[in-house]
C-alpha cells in the first residue's frame, strides 16, 4: 500500500508540508494532518489586530481545502508522545497513530520567567486568546499609560515583530493624546530593520518610544504589574512579556533537541540527524538550522522537506549535486510601522554544500515605510495564507 506519512502541527509548516505531500505525491502517500485546534490562528499579520486595523477572525485558517482539494486526512487532537522504534504516536484522547515517515510542525514553546502569568501579562506571540487579551488591555489603558515590552534574546520568531508591535502601540497612544512604550530588549541592539526601527523610533514616536538595549529580564510579578530587570523595576498599565523561546513540548520531551532549545536537522531533507530517530523531520520554528524563524521561511522548508520525502519513498537519492545546488530558502517580513504605512525585509539562503549549512545569500530591505508596502503586505500575506491552506 501507500505510505502513511504524519504530519503534527496545521500551522504555517505542518499545512503546507501536508498539502505538497499530496500535491506532489498523490497516491503513492498517505497523509495525515494532526492539530487540536479545526482552525490555525495566524500570527502573522496578527499585530494589526492588537491596534483594531485587522479582526482576529480574519486570521484564522481551516484544514477544509486541504481534505477536499488535495485528500489530507485530518485528525483534531493533540500529539503526547513518539515512540520512534515502533513509529507509534499517542494521542491525547484518541486511539495511538502509525506512521512509516513523520513530520514535526508543532511550533515554538516558552522559558516561563519566575513570577510571570500569562493570563495577566500576555505574550500574544502565539496567536488567538493572547492577542485579544492583549487587545483588550490595550483598549482599556488610560490615556497617557505606559506600555511594557520585553524582548527575548534571539532567537526567537520573527526577527522585527517586537519593534513593529513597539510603533504600533506607540502610534495608538500618540493618537490618543500620548503615552509611554517602554521597550526592554534582551538584546545588545535592534535584531531587523535596525536602521527603519530606529529611525521610526526616533523620528515618529520620540515622546513615547523608550528603548533600552542588553536589558536582563528577573522576576515578573503579574499581580502588581511590575518587572525586575537589570536596569531597575519597571512599572506599566500593560505588560507584553515576549518570553524566551524553544522548540515546542512534544519535540523537546521526547529527546529531539538533545537538551538543548531547538531540534538538529539536516536541511537537505530536514530530517533529525540524532540517532534513533530515523524519518523523523523537524521544519518551522522548532528546528535550529540559524534561518529565521518566520512563517515565510517554515513554508520553504515544508517544500523541501516534502520533496525529500517523496524522493525517499520513490527510492530516488536526495543527496545528488543538481539537487543540492537548488536548495534555496526565502523569508520575507513585513512590518506596519503606522497604522497605515509598512516597510520589508527579505532574506535568502542557499544550500552551502561545502559546510552542509543553509547560508545568507541574499538580503534586502525597503528601509523606509510607504503606504505602498502596506497595500503589498496584504498581497504578501494573501499569497502566504493560499500557499499553506488555499
Ligand atoms: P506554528 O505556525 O506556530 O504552528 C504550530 C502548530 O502546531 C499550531 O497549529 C499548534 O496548534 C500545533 N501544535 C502544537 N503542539 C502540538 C501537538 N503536541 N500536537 C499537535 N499539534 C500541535 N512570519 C513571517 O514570515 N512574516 C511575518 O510578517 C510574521 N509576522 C509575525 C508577527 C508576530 C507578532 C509573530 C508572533 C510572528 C510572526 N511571524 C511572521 C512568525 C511566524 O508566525 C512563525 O515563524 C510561524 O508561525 C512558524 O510556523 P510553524 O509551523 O513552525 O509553527
Amino acid at each position: 500500500g501507500s505510505a502513511r506519512v504524519v504530519v503534527v502541527g496545521g500551522g504555517f509548516g505542518g499545512a503546507t508540508a501536508a498539502k505538497y505531500l499530496k500535491h506532489w505525491g498523490g497516491d503513492k502517500v498517505d497523509v495525515t494532518l494532526i492539530d487540536p485546534r479545526a482552525r490555525h490562528t495566524s500570527c502573522v499579520m496578527s499585530n494589526l489586530v492588537l491596534n483594531g486595523e485587522l479582526p482576529l477572525k480574519d486570521l484564522r485558517f481551516g484544514y477544509g481545502d486541504l481534505t477536499s482539494k488535495y485528500g489530507v486526512q485530518v485528525i483534531k487532537d493533540s500529539v503526547k508522545r513518539i515512540d520512534p522504534t515502533a513509529r507509534e504516536l499517542t494521542l491525547k484522547q484518541q486511539v495511538p497513530v502509525n506512521y512509516d515517515v513523520l513530520v514535526l510542525a508543532a511550533g515554538i514553546s516558552f522559558k516561563k520567567p519566575r513570577g510571570w502569568i500569562a493570563n495577566k501579562n500576555p505574550h500574544a506571540w502565539i496567536a488567538g486568546g493572547q492577542t485579544r487579551l492583549l487587545k483588550d488591555q490595550l483598549q482599556a489603558m488610560p490615556a497617557g499609560g505606559t506600555f511594557v515590552m520585553t524582548i527575548p534574546r534571539s532567537p526567537y520568531r520573527c526577527p522585527p515583530g517586537p519593534y513593529e508591535r513597539a510603533c504600533l502601540v506607540a502610534d495608538m497612544l500618540q493618537s490618543n493624546g500620548g503615552g509611554r512604550v517602554v521597550v526592554l530588549d534582551a538584546n545588545e541592539g535592534i535584531q531587523a530593520e535596525e536602521e527603519t526601527f530606529s529611525r521610526a523610533f526616533d523620528q515618529l514616536y520620540g515622546n513615547v518610544v523608550e528603548y533600552s538595549a542588553g536589558v536582563e529580564l528577573g522576576v515578573v510579578d503579574s499581580n502588581a504589574n511590575v518587572v525586575e530587570t537589570s536596569l531597575g523595576d519597571f512599572s506599566g498599565d500593560v505588560i507584553n512579556i515576549i518570553p524566551t523561546q524553544r522548540a515546542g513540548g512534544l519535540v523537546r520531551n521526547n529527546g529531539l533537541t538533545d537538551g538543548g532549545f531547538w531540534a538538529p536537522v539536516d536541511v537537505t531533507t530536514y530530517e533529525s540527524t540524532l540517532a534513533g530517530f530515523e524519518d523523523i523531520h523537524i521544519i518551522g520554528d522548532a528546528q535550529g538550522s540559524g534561518q529565521p524563524k518566520s512563517a515565510h521561511m517554515a513554508n520553504a522548508q515544508a517544500k523541501i522537506c516534502a520533496d525529500a520525502i517523496l524522493r525517499k519513498l520513490a527510492s530516488q537519492p536526495t543527496d545528488h549535486a543538481e539537487r543540492l545546488q537548488n536548495i534555496t530558502t526565502n523569508s520575507a517580513c513585513y512590518s506596519p510601522i503606522t497604522r497605515d504605512t509598512a516597510s520589508w525585509l527579505t532574506a535568502v539562503f542557499q544550500y552551502d554544500m561545502d559546510k552542509g549549512a543553509m547560508a545568507l545569500a541574499h538580503i534586502a530591505e525597503a528601509g523606509e515605510w510607504t503606504r505602498d508596502n502596506y497595500s503589498e503586505m496584504f498581497d504578501w500575506a494573501n499569497n502566504l495564507f493560499a500557499d499553506v491552506w488555499g
